[in-house]
């Protein structure tokens, strides 16, 4: 058994981090290339040009042109070349960054990553999602090398909108329940010889990750949300910051995933009428594994209350699909349930019926928590006296 466990070489999460840049990626060289998007460009020169003794020399800036396609990384890393730049700095969501990987691996160039949101497992990882030009996946290129360094600004987290968090906190949410499953199983991580030969098997170091994950979220998700509300950064926000950028990135990375990233594979295949973010289809996708799991009611009344607490999806209307029609929600349950999805990891045979069942289970859970409904059943002697007495 071959045990494998990543992280990025260094982690560093501040506010006004952004600031200081530079001398966290000073040994990259002496030329960056910072790929970002059009509508960051202006901001981001400005606050770089802090921290660059010399930013007209220093930096040159790409703008990425939206998809993470062969052909943009292809461009990029020909105006890398062109630039003859020593590093990559990507600044952006979850497309930016994994187009600076892929750019930055191709060019065997150091790597820094600046996420501008918390909202997926994008900045620790060492893998990038591939799709097609029309927007449709494509494949997952895994690189040899984890981000050299993950630069974290608390201010600009705090400043973006609210449900990117939250849709991050769904994200991280999944980390434990799948890495317990996987590292139950003996199934394998992300990480070692690539998809097709197969990856590591856990550490007990990446599953006291994911552990505190989930209790960082159970503790400090409510107060971040609130915080990130009103823009401002607060210890709890950190915390949460913490778990969705760092924590979940290194849980799902070195631990796996299983059903509820399948439920979300699920729901992309609906094409334009998956309109919700990656995060909110896999805390849904959370509590369709824990149903198909058979988990305990306390698990599933933890999971709800938190998903009610902070806005996370808990039904298919939530994900504005209350309109889903019988083949539609058959067609999710397919793909869910096919081998080539992260079901094959539960510790038994996932089928289309047993799919279908939990996401129906779920979504009926889901609307009946909304209503006030438990599946604890509270005893005669918890309950108050009136309510006995009554009969
Ligand atoms: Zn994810």
């Amino acid at each position: 058994m071959t045990q494998i466990f990543a992280a990025p070489g260094r982690y560093i999460q501040g506010y006004q981090e952004l600031e200081r840049l530079y001398q966290h990626i000073a040994w990259f060289g002496q030329r960056f290339l910072v790929i970002t998007t059009q509508g960051r460009l202006d901001s981001l020169r400005q606050t770089l040009a802090l921290s660059f003794d010399n930013p007209e020399l220093n930096l040159r800036y790409a703008v990425f042109e939206g998809e993470v396609t062969r052909a943009e990384v292809q461009r990029l890393f020909l105006l890398q070349q062109d630039q003859g730049c020593d590093g990559v700095i990507g600044v952006g969501g979850g497309k930016v960054l994994d187009a600076a990987k892929a750019v930055a691996a191709r060019a065997r160039l150091p790597l820094c990553i600046v996420p501008t949101v918390v909202s997926n497992d994008a900045p620790t990882s060492a893998l990038s999602v591939f799709y097609h030009a029309d927007g449709s996946y494509e494949d997952v290129l895994f690189h040899a090398r984890s981000p050299d360094v993950v630069v974290v600004d608390t201010q600009v987290i705090a400043q973006a909108p609210v449900r990117l968090l939250v849709a991050g906190i769904g994200d991280a949410l999944a980390t434990y329940y799948e890495a317990r499953t996987c590292v139950q199983g003996y199934r394998d991580n992300f990480l070692g010889l690539g998809s097709a030969q197969g990856g590591g098997k856990a550490t007990l170091t990446s599953m006291a990750i994911a552990e505190l994950c989930h209790r960082v979220l159970r503790e400090d998700a409510v107060q971040a949300v609130r915080a990130c509300e009103q823009n401002v950064v607060t210890k709890a926000l950190n915390r949460v910051i913490e778990a969705n950028a760092l924590m979940s990135g290194i849980g799902f990375e070195s631990n796996g995933v299983a059903t509820a990233h399948a439920v979300y594979s699920g729901f992309s295949e609906l094409g334009e009428r998956a309109s919700a973010y990656h995060g909110e289809y896999v805390a849904f996708g959370t509590l369709v594994m824990l149903l198909l799991e058979g988990a305990p009611a306390a698990e599933l009344d933890d999971l709800l209350h938190l998903c009610l607490a902070v806005g996370l999806p808990v039904c298919l209307a939530d994900l504005a699909l209350g309109d889903i029609s019988a083949e539609e929600l058959h067609r999710v349950a397919e793909v869910a349930a096919s081998p080539q999805q992260t079901s094959r990891v539960e510790p038994f045979e996932v089928t289309i019926r047993e799919m279908l069942a939990a996401l129906r289970a779920a979504n009926d859970l889901g609307e009946f928590y909304k209503k006030g409904g438990s599946v604890l059943v509270t005893s005669d002697d918890q309950r108050p006296a009136s309510a006995i007495s009554k009969g």
